[in-house]
C-alpha cells in the first residue's frame, strides 16, 4: 500500500478542506456503542485525558508540514467519545492549533456535548475560543429510555444546556435515538414534542441499530432484550418526519433535519464527499478521493507521534467506479438528491416511481430525489441504481 500520506501529497493543495477531532474518552460505555471510546481516561503518558490535547497538536503540527490546504478550513467537528469530558481549555487549545496551522475556519465549529458533561461556564468558554455550535446528545425525553441506553443525563439537563445555548446564541442541534428496547409510540412521540421545545436549529434521529462485539448486542442475542422491529422503526421514522415537519424542520438528510439555513455545512462536507482530516484515535480522512485511517488504540496512536511517525493505520486511493458508486451512496441521501445516472434505464426510474420511492417531478428534471417511503427503502433504490 502506498503511503496515504503521499497520496495526499501528490495532489497538491487541498480545496475545501474540513477538519475531524475525535476525543475517545467516555464516562461509560453505553451499551449500544461500536465508536473508538474507552472510559479508561488515564492509559498513561500522552494517551491519557489530562494530556490528550497536547498530543492532537502534535499530530496537526505534523500534519500540518505536508498537507497545504488552498484555502483557510471550512468546517471543524469535534466529536467521539464525548469530547466534552476534556476541559474547555484543551478543546480551546487545539481548535487555536488547527487554526494556526491550516487558517481560521471560516464556517461552523461544532463540538459534540453529552448534557450532563458541559456547564454553562463551559459553553462560553468554548464559544469564546471559536465554536459555533454544539450537537447534544438528548437521545429521548424518556427515563426509561435512556435508562436502557445507559445515558447518564436526565431530561431535566438536557432542558439546561439547551437553555443555555440558547442564552449564549450559540448554534445547536440535539441527536435523539429511536427503536431502543421498551421505547412506545407514545414515548417516541414525547421524546420528538420535547425535542421540538427546546426549539434547536437541528434535529438528528437515527434508528437504534444494534452492533456485534457491543454488550447490548450480547444481551439481544441471548435474549434478553428484544431486537428493535423493523416495522416499528418504519412507523417511528415516519412519525418523526411527520412532527418535525409540521414543526418547520425539513429533512435534508435521511436522519437528519434543519430549520431553513440550520443545515450542518460539517455534515453536508461528508456527504458531498468533500476534504476532510480526522486527527486523533481511528480517524478517518478523505483527500481527493484518497481515503486513510489512524490507528485505533489511544496507545498505539500516541506511541507512533511520540516516536516521530504518522499515527496511520491504512488507506486507499478509490478507483472511478468506487468514487461513483460512493457518490450515488451518499448523494441520494440528500433532499436535492442526485443526477439520474447516465446508465440508468428510463423502465428502472419509470418503476422506482411507480413504487413511490422517488419523486416523479424531480424526475423529469433529470434528478433522482427520495419520498419519505424512499428514505426508508433508501438501500434498496441505491442497489437498483447500482446494479442496472
Ligand atoms: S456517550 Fe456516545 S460515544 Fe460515549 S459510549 Fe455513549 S454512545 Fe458511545
Amino acid at each position: 500500500m502506498a503511503n496515504p500520506f503521499e497520496l495526499a501529497r501528490i495532489a497538491g493543495p487541498v480545496n475545501d478542506l474540513s477538519a475531524y477531532v475525535h476525543i475517545p474518552f467516555c464516562s461509560v460505555r453505553c451499551g449500544y456503542c461500536d465508536f473508538n471510546t474507552y472510559t479508561n481516561v488515564d492509559f498513561g503518558g500522552g494517551a491519557s485525558a489530562n494530556r490528550f490535547a497536547a498530543t492532537i497538536v502534535r499530530e496537526i503540527e505534523m500534519a500540518g508540514q505536508i498537507l497545504e490546504p488552498a484555502a483557510p478550513l471550512e468546517t471543524v467537528f469535534f466529536g467521539g467519545g464525548t469530547p466534552t469530558l476534556l476541559p474547555a481549555t484543551d478543546l480551546a487549545l487545539i481548535l487555536e492549533a488547527l487554526g494556526a496551522t491550516f487558517g481560521a475556519p471560516t464556517g461552523e465549529v461544532t463540538t459534540e456535548a453529552n448534557p450532563e458533561s458541559v456547564t454553562k461556564a463551559d459553553l462560553a468558554a468554548l464559544q469564546a475560543a471559536g465554536f459555533t455550535r454544539v450537537s447534544f446528545g438528548m437521545q429521548s425525553a424518556r427515563p426509561h429510555v435512556l435508562e436502557v441506553l445507559d445515558r447518564l443525563h436526565t431530561p431535566g439537563q438536557v432542558d439546561a444546556v439547551t437553555h443555555w445555548a440558547r442564552e449564549l446564541d450559540l448554534e445547536f442541534s440535539v441527536d435523539l435515538i429511536y427503536g431502543a428496547p421498551g421505547e412506545s409510540l407514545e414515548d417516541w412521540q414525547a421524546s420528538l414534542e420535547a425535542a421540538i421545545a427546546l426549539e434547536p436549529g437541528h434535529i438528528s434521529a437515527y434508528g437504534l441499530t444494534i452492533e456485534e462485539g457491543t454488550k447490548m448486542g450480547a444481551q439481544v442475542r441471548r435474549g434478553e432484550l428484544p431486537e428493535p422491529d423493523p416495522d416499528e422503526l418504519a412507523a417511528k421514522y415516519e412519525m418523526a418526519d411527520e412532527a418535525l415537519s409540521a414543526a418547520g424542520y425539513e429533512w435534508y438528510e435521511v436522519s437528519n433535519w434543519a430549520k431553513p439555513g440550520k443545515e450542518s455545512q460539517h455534515n453536508r462536507a461528508y456527504w458531498t464527499n468533500a476534504n476532510w482530516w480526522g486527527f486523533g484515535p481511528g480517524a478517518h480522512s478523505h483527500i481527493d478521493g484518497s481515503r486513510f485511517w489512524n490507528i485505533k488504540h489511544p496507545i498505539a496512536y500516541t506511541g507512533k507521534l511520540e516516536g516521530g511517525d504518522f499515527p496511520i493505520g491504512g488507506g486507499e486511493a478509490l478507483s472511478d467506479i468506487e468514487r461513483a458508486e460512493e457518490d450515488i451512496m451518499l448523494g441520494i441521501r440528500l433532499n436535492d438528491g442526485i443526477l439520474v445516472p447516465d446508465h440508468t434505464p428510463s423502465d428502472v426510474i419509470a418503476s422506482l416511481i411507480a413504487d413511490e420511492l422517488i419523486d416523479g417531478r424531480a424526475a423529469l428534471t433529470g434528478r433522482i430525489r427520495l419520498t419519505r417511503r424512499g428514505r426508508l427503502l433508501a438501500d434498496t433504490v441505491i442497489r437498483t441504481l447500482w446494479d442496472t
